[in-house]
């Protein structure tokens, strides 16, 4: 076995080594490839995988396998074999272009298959609804024709099998379905639950939200969760999901209104009907034309947000690990 391990070490997998990706987020730095492989007898704690997902972690945290090959790919590797498969895997698809094709940009895989896969219940992230696009090819020079991804493994590998045997989609070398962590929500510890004190609004709408438990940012590419930051108001209380890259800061990635504030407006005069005005702190108020005085009154109108529930930035722009909000009113 290891012998077979190192045999496919050398082969295969050594050979990325140094080698850049070409990204399809033209603002990421890419980093050269530093691929690792371990293999353990017993499976380490799952509490490596978790702490892998919510946060960064280096080589010297890792827990220590049996036999270990490479750099930096033994974080992953590990995370992977540390993670134990639970309630809310899901399962994805994947088939492999002929070895002739690696290194080609463009793939072909049959359109008219893919829409009927994406209206299957179970299947998520095939389409961009908003744009059209397919979601379930890469893009690079990498090995992978495409991945189906469902919530069902039967579903999986029924459209996997599908879509590897329709007429428009080139042939593949093979397809196997694998339990996967996507859109389980494991990289979101606990929502947290604070008080609004401002919100900064940025270019292109993205906002920072000051609170009571720190800095919580929704991004311009956001979508409903950037909305919903702008309308937020001095006082609102709001819950949230997000990763914290830095202590005191969240990444937004799903976002409430627990109670909102209302607005506050003085009241209007009761001779002439025009609104009265303050005369600053714990002075009251006084009628700008008839100069009539009362004491310290607000007349409230509550505010409604646009939201009325949970809100996540567009599929396109969520990570791979975050569970779709419509699926709990689902199932
Ligand atoms: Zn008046």
């Amino acid at each position: 076995m290891l012998d077979y391990l190192d045999d496919f070490w050398t082969k295969h997998i050594s050979i990325q080594r140094g080698k850049i990706a070409q990204s399809t987020h033209d603002e990421r730095e890419q980093f050269p490839a530093d691929p690792g492989m371990v293999w353990f007898s017993v499976q380490p704690d799952q509490s490596f995988y978790f702490s892998a997902v919510r946060g960064e972690v280096n080589l010297q945290s890792v827990p220590k396998a049996d036999y270990s090959w490479g750099g930096q790919g033994c974080i992953g590797a590990t995370a992977a074999v540390a993670w134990k498969q639970g309630e809310n895997c899901t399962w994805e698809a994947i088939a492999w272009r002929a070895y002739e094709r690696h290194g080609q940009n463009v793939r072909k895989v049959c359109q008219q298959t893919l829409e009927k896969i994406d209206e299957i219940e179970t299947t998520f992230l095939s389409r961009d609804p908003r744009k059209g696009r397919a979601l379930v090819a890469p893009r690079g020079p990498c090995p992978v024709l495409f991945g189906i991804r469902s919530r069902v493994q039967e579903d999986a590998q029924k459209s996997g099998e599908l879509l590897q045997n329709a007429e428009h989609t080139e042939p593949s070398v093979g397809m196997r379905v694998f339990s996967t962590n996507q859109a389980t929500d494991d990289h979101l510890s606990k929502s947290m639950t604070a008080k609004v004190r401002s919100v900064q609004k940025y270019a292109k709408g993205s906002c920072q939200i000051i609170t009571d438990k720190g800095d919580w940012m929704a991004f311009a590419e956001s979508g409903s969760v950037k909305h919903l930051a702008q309308w937020l108001q001095s006082g609102d209380i709001i819950e949230g999901y997000g990763l914290s890259p830095d202590v005191g800061v969240i990444h937004l990635e799903k976002l409430r209104v627990v109670s909102a504030t209302p607005d506050r407006f003085r009241p209007m005069c009761s001779k002439c009907n025009v609104r009265m005005k303050s005369m600053g702190t714990g002075q009251g108020s006084r009628c700008p034309k008839c100069k009539l005085r009362t004491d310290d009154a607000w007349d409230e109108i509550p505010r409604t947000p646009p939201f009325s529930s949970w809100v996540q930035p567009p599929n396109d722009s969520r990570r791979h690990l975050a569970r779709p909000l419509e699926w709990d009113n689902q199932l």
